[in-house]
């Protein structure tokens, strides 16, 4: 078994063995940010996001305090994987005939099984060396804030956007962490390099941001296309654009992610269609069809009927009177969230004339 002070090195070449871009140790410790998410939560900011809410025996948040809810763990590894490619943006895509859908969301594969299967080899190999010790493997459904650990383990700085950044390889990156009972040496966190930049709060085209780094989720397009089910609130229709899935505009815009590298992880290859789909190729499909075009795909998580219902929010958005005949369809279909925003972007093609 390796010593406490060499365990680190150890740890780090099993997860660049792993294929993982970035890994640091934080300890745990009740860290100022995660005092500021039962707020945030409290705020209503989170939505409809209910997983977020869990809350353990004493009623706390879960996600709020790691020693509460894995009392047994001393240290936790965050691995950090680019999934950057070179595939320009969505959103230059300007075709009206086309939607938008987030960088993260375009491979065939969903990041959480890649992940996690790195994680698990990572935790197979400290395993091989410390046999007594308790590990558990997380991809976004952990008890934590993952970007709060992240900081703390030296693998970026939360921005303004609120997305973990790192000065080498910018802000699109997944990350997975393992809780472990060994006390490892940790790593500094990382300082702000934001500076006095304000870009992504500036070009958020829903100002989802109450103040830098404070999101208010319940405007954001991803939290809109993705989590919220139901209606749209009207007055953020207009800025979600031909967004369908998700939206990268406050990374795209980021100045740390203009010489972002292209990740060496072949399964974030984007998938042919699916960086800018046919808008009405994504009305036409059936609940079946869409099942079998989306396997595997993060896209499914905004489920059926709420994905045609954005195909219909970005076909008003697209200034395109030729999608008239397919919202008149959808309109008349038997989904009502559907079918009211396809008469909201009815309206919204004939205002234009
Ligand atoms: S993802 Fe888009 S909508 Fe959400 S905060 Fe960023 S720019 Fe705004
Ligand atoms: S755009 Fe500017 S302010 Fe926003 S996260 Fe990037 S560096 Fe920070």
């Amino acid at each position: 078994m390796p010593s406490a002070t060499n365990i680190p090195d150890f740890i780090r070449r099993a997860t660049d063995d792993a294929g993982f871009d970035l890994a640091g140790i934080a300890p745990v410790r009740q860290y100022p940010e995660l005092d500021y998410f039962p707020a945030w939560i409290a705020s209503g900011h989170a939505g409809e996001m209910r997983y977020l809410e869990t809350r353990g025996e004493s009623g706390n948040l879960k996600r709020a305090s790691l020693a509460e809810v894995a009392p047994w763990a001393r240290s936790v590894i965050v691995c950090a994987i680019n999934y950057n490619t070179a595939q320009s943006w969505s959103t230059a895509d300007r075709r009206p005939s086309t939607g938008w859908i987030s960088r993260y969301a375009w491979s065939a594969q969903d990041y959480h099984a890649s992940v996690l299967r790195r994680l698990h080899a990572v935790e197979a190999k400290l395993k091989q060396e410390s046999p007594d010790c308790e590990t558990r493997c997380y991809v976004d459904t952990g008890p934590l804030v993952e970007r709060v650990w992240a900081k703390y383990a030296g693998i970026g700085w939360q921005g303004k956007n609120t997305c973990l950044i790192n000065q080498q390889i910018g802000s699109w990156i997944f990350l997975g962490v393992i809780l472990t009972s060994i006390e490892l040496q940790p790593d500094l966190p990382v300082p702000d390099r934001c500076g006095a930049c304000t870009r992504c709060l500036d070009a958020c085209p829903t100002n989802a941001f109450v103040a830098p780094y404070q999101l208010d989720a319940t405007r954001c397009i991803s939290y809109l296309t993705i989590e919220k089910r139901g209606d749209i609130p009207e007055d953020l229709r207009d800025g979600i654009g031909r967004h369908v899935f998700g939206c990268d505009i406050c990374q795209e815009v980021c100045p740390w992610n203009r010489r972002a590298p292209v990740t060496a992880a072949p399964e974030f290859a984007p998938r042919p269609g699916l960086v800018n789909p046919a808008l009405e190729w994504l009305a036409a499909m059936n609940e079946d069809e869409f099942r079998a075009a989306l396997r595997g795909s993060p896209i499914k998580r905004a489920r059926y009927n709420g994905l045609r219902r954005n195909v219909a929010i970005a076909m008003g958005n697209s200034g395109d009177s030729r999608f008239l005949p397919t919202l008149q369809k959808l309109a008349a279909g038997p989904d009502p969230a559907v079918a009211s925003h396809a008469r909201w972007a009815i309206d919204k093609l004939h205002q234009r004339g």
